[in-house]
């Protein structure tokens, strides 16, 4: 799964949003997320965001991102 991350807070460009072909992007408390267990990986909204804030979640450090992606992305 793709994951948002820091630097989407108080951003909110929405590019994302309008090229993730299912979705899966969800309104967190200051900044977007993906929910993980709709992305299929397509990795076509990482170059979009014009904060950069998209990363996959295979990198580390990433697993306190992936938690708060999850939780707020769960909580619709
Ligand atoms: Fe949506 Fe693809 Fe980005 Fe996942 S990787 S959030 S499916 S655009």
């Amino acid at each position: 799964t793709y994951v948002v991350t820091d630097n989407c807070i108080k951003c909110k460009y929405m590019d994302c949003v309008e090229v993730c072909p299912v979705d899966c992007f969800y309104e967190g408390e200051n900044m977007l997320v993906i929910h993980p267990d709709e992305c299929i990986d397509c990795g076509v909204c990482e170059p979009e965001c014009p904060a950069e804030a998209i990363a996959p979640d295979t990198g580390s450090g990433l697993e306190s991102w992936l938690e708060l992606n999850a939780k707020y992305a769960e909580s619709w």
